[in-house]
């Protein structure tokens, strides 16, 4: 049986500190707890309708593998499908599961015609973001076939407000279990390479700000910090539109 280890987000429901409190469930807990949140809880416990954020223990974990005999479930899929939605409702380009409070390895990308059109002319005049029709990704081994790094900006829903500039690998391919359970290979250069670099860091709890120039550290609205006299506020909440998401996002 799956083992995931839920960091202190469970130890929550029982009143205990949320620091430093590390259980192990199985993946029948875990699926009975994706039922209650569904139904009743929604939003209290993982999987969170909205992204963790950096601090959060979960983000830190090196997510474990899922079980073969579980990827065929039900519950597993309705698991994907919420993983799907929050990356949607964050208009993110992908996500791994982790930063929606499951450390498990699996990650989504997706990026649209719309994500095309919208991303800005100078980062496709660099190097051009390509659309990746959704694809999910359980179990990614990841070798990288070009060494050559590209230098370009990054954000991450985990780290809202902020981005810099970090190299990634030119080419990688990736080796995973799709929702069949079926391995397949996928082969990725430029943009799609580097979104799923960004969420195989996540697997291993880590971020962007672990690889970037950090020089290059910025938060992405702090001429409107100026302009606004401070009179600005963050939110968190998906289904946000704002400048604070009009960057990169993984
Ligand atoms: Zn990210």
């Amino acid at each position: 049986m799956l083992k995931v280890v839920i960091q202190s987000v469970f130890a929550l429901e029982n009143g205990l500190s949320r620091r430093g409190i590390v259980r192990n469930y199985s993946f029948g807990s875990m699926v009975n707890n994706v039922k209650n949140y569904f139904a009743l809880r929604a939003g209290t416990k993982p999987p969170y309708h909205h992204v963790c954020q950096v601090g959060d223990p979960v983000l830190r974990l090196q997510a474990e593998p899922v079980d073969l005999e579980v990827i065929p479930t039900a519950e597993f899929k309705k698991f994907i499908d919420h993983l799907i939605t929050v990356m949607r409702s964050y208009e993110a380009y992908g996500l791994a599961a982790p930063q929606i409070g499951v450390p498990v390895q699996v990650f989504v990308i997706e990026t649209t015609e719309k994500n095309y059109e919208e991303n800005s002319k100078t980062m496709r005049a660099g190097q051009p973001l390509e659309i990746v029709p959704l694809r999910v990704f359980i179990n990614p081994k990841m070798k990288i076939i070009d060494y050559k790094t590209f230098t370009y900006p990054e954000a991450c829903v985990s780290i809202c407000g902020y981005s810099a500039h970090v190299p990634r690998a030119k080419s990688i391919r990736i080796d995973a279990l799709d929702l069949s359970g079926n391995p397949f290979v996928w082969n990725a250069d430029g943009w799609p390479a580097r979104i799923a670099q960004h969420e195989m860091d996540h697997l291993q709890g880590k971020v962007y700000t672990d690889k970037m120039d950090p020089k290059t550290f910025s938060c992405v609205v702090w001429d409107l910090v100026n302009f606004k006299e401070g009179k600005l506020a963050m939110d968190y909440r998906p289904n946000i539109r704002s400048k604070f998401r009009s960057f990169f996002y993984t």
